[in-house]
């Protein structure tokens, strides 16, 4: 079995037993939220010992040839000698907290030395205990500070926390960033295609501002769903963004009480598929929700987008059952 040395105290790993796994069942407190690879929370290096080519994937090649891995994809082949990642961490501060919603937080986040970042892109955010989550990046890389989109998650602890507890000039640190899901110039002309519900507008937003900032003359589709008008938010700063920018359209969208607040009714997907039903051509960017995510890459493909046009950001949380630090 192979042996997994952390902060000079050696640990084995049960066959088949991811690093993450054999780590927290012996009490080591490893950060961690989605377990799934999404979210780089768990990123950890291994000094000596190769890691398996499966627990670097969707690493930059800058930090994988550095020895850094995904723990949850980890599962260890030889014995390996780990180390935190602390030293990819920028300390940073809370600048502030504000509620968009009852359900809706946007932090901006101020960080003492520059983060080299795309707009949609996600960071990882740290609090001083360890606790860490992946929030998407609103804010475009010239602003003062990054603007992330928190949904207040049942007994969530990082989302309970910055909702009830944390205050401006809080210290928390970030890493990153990371993930694919961000504008590249150079079809200038291309429809955009941007879609997602709750805080997958974070990334969209982002996105879009990005692109207009860069000079894109083709139409960009903005769609954000909720169940319930209350569910929207930044309605008015979209709006205002689409009356300045004559490319930009803005589609908010509600599954029920649409008709009184003058909004698009119905499922996502059907809204879209009803203005856009072809989209060969088209670039997409879909983020939020997995569930929804994963439906609206279906229907675009399948709408005539190709699959390598689809940029997607799952929000993956921590699995229902298990306890996160
Ligand atoms: C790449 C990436 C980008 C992300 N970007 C964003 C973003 O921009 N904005 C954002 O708000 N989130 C984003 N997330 C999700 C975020 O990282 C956290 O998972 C989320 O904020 C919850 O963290 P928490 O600590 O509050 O909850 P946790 O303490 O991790 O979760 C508490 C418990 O609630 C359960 N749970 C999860 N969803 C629900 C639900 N709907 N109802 C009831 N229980 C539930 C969990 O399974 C868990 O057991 C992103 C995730 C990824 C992977």
């Amino acid at each position: 079995m192979p042996q997994l040395t952390y902060d000079g105290v050696t640990y084995r790993a049960a066959p088949g037993e991811s690093v993450l796994d054999a780590l927290l069942r012996q009490g080591v407190p490893i950060a961690n939220s989605c377990r799934a690879g999404a979210c780089q929370s768990c990123l950890l290096r291994a000094n000596s010992g190769q890691v398996p080519a499966a627990a670097q994937v969707g690493l930059k090649s800058t930090l994988s040839e550095q020895g850094y891995f995904l723990a949850c994809l980890c599962h260890p082949t030889e014995d390996l000698q780990l180390e935190e990642a602390g030293g990819l961490e920028v300390a940073a501060s809370l600048a502030a907290l504000e509620r968009l919603t009852p359900t809706v937080l946007r932090a901006r986040v101020r960080t003492h030395q520059p983060l080299h970042y795309r707009a949609g892109q996600y960071i990882t955010l740290r609090r001083p205990d360890g606790l860490a989550r992946s929030y998407s990046l609103a804010s475009l890389p010239d602003d003062h500070t990054l603007e992330l989109h928190i949904r207040r998650t049942p007994q969530g602890q990082m989302s309970g926390w910055l909702f009830d507890e944390a205050h401006e000039n809080d210290a928390v640190t970030v890493r990153g960033p990371a993930g694919d899901c961000f504008y590249t110039a150079g079809h200038p002309d291309q429809p955009l295609l941007l879609a997602g519900t709750g805080t997958g507008l974070a990334p969209l937003a982002g996105i879009c501002k990005d692109a207009l900032r860069q000079g894109h003359r083709g139409p960009i589709h903005l769609f954000h769903g909720a169940l319930r008008p209350e569910g929207l938010y930044l309605q008015d700063e979209l709006h205002t963004l689409a009356r300045e920018n004559s490319n930009l359209q803005y589609i908010p969208a509600v599954m029920e009480g649409g008709e009184a607040a003058g909004l698009e009714t119905g499922k996502l997907d059907t809204v879209i598929a009803h203005r856009h039903p072809k989209l060969s051509g088209w670039r997409g960017f879909v983020c939020g929700d997995p569930t929804v995510v994963q439906l609206l890459r279906k229907k675009f493909f399948l709408a005539g987008m190709a699959s390598r046009e689809i940029f997607a950001d799952a929000f993956l949380q921590a699995p229902a059952p298990q306890t996160t630090r």
